[in-house]
């Protein structure tokens, strides 16, 4: 990250320096920018017994399994972005939501990695939404995909782009499969 201003943004001389994983500051004009944790929320989504995964279609993680979710918005609520993101990408509207844990997790884009907080919470929806419901395909989310999990070990196997999510969900299976 300290590469990633050369000069400084606000008074153009070479007087910025990086605190690793905190902020930049500049000598000259006292010009200081916090790299904060950007936030993400993610759904632990039910249908019975199967969890609603995405299947990513860019990277980072193309190709690999997620949970829905994505970036909170700024003025928006963590509950907020999950929903609207659960709904973005699986066209499914999810209800009892509930917060279950948060991990640390890095999101790298165009060359710049993003150190977030990613936040996990619970819900379910009723089996018959299934039916109503036509295959997503955006920029961001290939597909969905429904994915029965038994045990512990079925979420071990499963290809997920990011490592927060697996946590989230080990957290998820200790309570579910005690
Ligand atoms: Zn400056």
């Amino acid at each position: 990250m300290k590469k990633l201003f050369k000069v400084c943004p606000a008074c153009g001389n070479k007087t910025i320096s990086f605190e690793e994983g905190k902020k930049w500051t500049c000598a000259f004009c006292n010009f200081e920018l916090y790299f904060n944790v950007a936030t993400s929320a993610s759904i632990i989504l039910l249908v019975g017994n199967a969890l609603v995964l995405v299947r990513r279609g860019k990277e980072p993680g193309k190709g690999l399994l997620a949970l829905p979710g994505g970036f909170v918005d700024p003025d928006e609520s963590a509950e907020n972005a999950a929903i609207r993101e659960c709904i973005e990408e699986t066209g499914i509207t999810p209800c009892q939501i509930r917060y279950l844990c948060s991990f640390p997790n890095e999101y790298l884009h165009k060359n710049i990695v993003y150190q977030t907080c990613d936040l996990f919470f619970t819900a379910n929806c009723a089996y018959d939404i299934l039916t109503k419901l036509s295959p997503v395909d955006t920029e961001e989310v290939s597909a969905y995909e429904l994915v029965e999990i038994n045990s512990t070990q079925d979420i071990e196997k499963l290809p997920l782009a990011f490592s927060s999510a697996k946590e989230a969900l080990l957290v998820w299976a200790a309570k579910r499969f005690k």
